[in-house]
């Protein structure tokens, strides 16, 4: 009997989210007009305006409310020692597979770990358990031909072909390469950098002399990276050019324990105060540990496609600035008063993909509700977005276009563009406009009236409860300022 690789899957909610994405401007397929770029996208306009919240937000929780953490913005280009140094060059493969009958190439150990949530999802929860066991001591152990041999003997087959004429595993390496200035040869060759980690680690004496930084400190940085993934799937999941926002902690050799379980919790925090609920997140430790690593928990959210990764928490030692300092031959110590004597700090890192939270919150947000029945049944599709995080923070719609309601509600206009992102509309029924900020996730629609000349007061209606409440003009400001600040997110963490 053949066995199917895929796990189960609400494929009906996740193809609705994606082309909500792609509807309503949050994300567009890269080059569209050319048939598009394989897992690469863009952000339209209202997906840029999320994605910019939730960077905020995430600058903030690390940098804001912490005052020995500070960020860089380092360049994309690196030497190529880094990528030596730091094991990229070597080590940073994926072992894949290709099936001779459809011609599709893919990741061995994700065949695997698919075959593994499917036979949980079977209800064969052990067995799954062990497959996944199995896989991490053959990878462990670089052990190709056993994967390829637990693949045989799981008789897993290829989605599209449905053959298990596999070619064998090999390892492939993920870094793009370029060359600098006109000359292409090999001495000239340098790599798009396949995670931010490397830019602070290169820069952290700079930082720790001109910032005085005493360890316990951290460096924090918002930026692309690039990888070519050998199977790019499930819309911004899995994408070759990507965000990451990445802190490195530089500690004490010895702490790095504690330091991992606070930032483990603390970074569960922060997935919840934006908005993810507790049970749609769960921590996953590392069964395979990477070659910097001691210790290794993956956060997960529960997409529509199942439990997936969005945040690593890796205590890496002295891995990086070690190598740094051999293939450097510059010193990366940090004299230390409290112990009197130089060291090289151990590092914690916490390293988040603003592409996967992005989904991540777009598919916790995609809400269809039906309300009523019979002649009064009424059906709506909105976002639930955390206000602090959606892409416009109010709609302000005059209910007619005549009688000088557009030009009071022009004022108001004025008025809170100067502080949040805000639109107007004048253009089709009040509710056709509801249902327009409904769907890009505008958590207050602020109705100027006929009511609103004689009294100075207008409704604000609300995105999840569609509730109105009447509310002073010159109380506006403050009221829808205090709802979306960042600060409901960073109180929580
Ligand atoms: P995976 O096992 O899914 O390939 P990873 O363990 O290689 O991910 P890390 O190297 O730990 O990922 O990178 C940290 C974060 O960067 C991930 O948790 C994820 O959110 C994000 N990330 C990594 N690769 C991609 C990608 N190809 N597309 C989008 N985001 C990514």
């Amino acid at each position: 009997m053949e066995n199917k690789v895929t796990a189960p899957v609400d494929d009906a909610i996740f193809k609705k989210v994606v082309s909500h994405a792609k509807e309503y401007g949050f994300v567009f397929p890269s080059s569209e007009i050319y048939d598009g770029l394989q897992a690469v996208y863009d952000y339209g306009q209202n997906g840029v305006e999320l994605k910019n919240n939730l960077k905020q937000a995430w600058w903030k929780a690390m940098v804001q409310l912490n005052d020995n953490i500070v960020g860089v913005d380092a360049a994309i280009f690196m030497h190529p020692t880094t990528w030596k140094a730091s094991g990229h060059v070597d080590g940073f493969n994926d072992p894949m597979i290709d099936n001779k009958d459809s011609k599709k190439r893919y990741r061995a150990d994700v065949l695997v770990e698919e075959r593994s949530a499917a036979l949980a999802a079977a209800g064969q929860k052990d067995k799954g358990d062990a497959l996944e066991k199995e896989l991490a001591r053959l990878l462990e152990a670089n052990d190709l031909k056993g994967v390829y041999d637990l693949i045989v003997r799981e008789k897993i087959t290829c989605p599209i072909s449905g053959t298990a004429n596999w070619t064998e595993v090999r390892q492939f390496n993920l870094m793009f390469s370029t060359q600098v200035g006109s000359v292409a040869d090999e001495a000239n060759t340098i790599y798009l950098r396949p995670e931010t980690a490397q830019g602070i680690f290169v820069n952290y004496l700079n930082v720790q002399k001109t910032g005085r930084m005493k360890v316990p400190f951290g460096i924090a940085q918002i930026g692309k990276a690039f990888r070519n993934e050998i199977v790019a799937r499930q819309f911004t999941f899995r994408m070759r050019e990507f965000e990451q926002m990445e802190m490195q902690f530089f500690i004490q050799p010895g702490s790095e324990m504690k330091w991992y379980d606070e930032w483990k919790e603390k970074r569960l925090r922060w997935h919840k105060a934006i908005g993810l609920p507790a049970e749609k997140l769960r921590y996953k430790p590392h069964e395979k540990l990477a070659h910097y690593a001691n210790a290794a928990v993956d956060i997960e959210f529960q997409f529509p496609f199942g439990f997936k990764e969005i945040e690593g928490i890796h205590s890496r030692t002295d891995f990086d600035l070690g190598n740094h300092e051999k293939f450097s031959k510059k010193k990366l110590q940090y004299f230390d008063p409290e112990l009197n004597k130089n060291y090289v700090p151990y590092v914690v890192e916490t390293s988040v993909g603003a592409d996967r939270t992005f989904l991540a919150l777009l598919c916790n947000a995609y809400t269809e509700e039906v309300t009523g029945e019979g002649e009064d049944r009424k059906e709506r599709v909105y976002l639930k977005l955390h206000p602090a995080l959606a892409p416009v923070k109010a709609a302000i719609l005059p209910i007619t276009k005549k009688d000088g309601l557009p030009e009071k509600a022009l004022k108001i206009f004025n008025d809170l563009k100067m502080d949040m992102n805000v639109v107007y509309e004048e253009k089709d029924s009040i509710g056709k406009r509801y249902s327009r900020q409904d769907v890009i996730g505008t958590p207050f629609c602020i109705a100027v009236d006929h009511q609103s000349l004689e009294d100075d007061t207008v409704t604000i209606r609300h995105r999840d409860t569609t509730l109105q409440e009447r509310v002073k003009i010159e109380e506006l400001r403050l009221k829808i300022r205090k709802e979306v600040s960042f600060r409901t997110i960073l109180e929580k963490i």
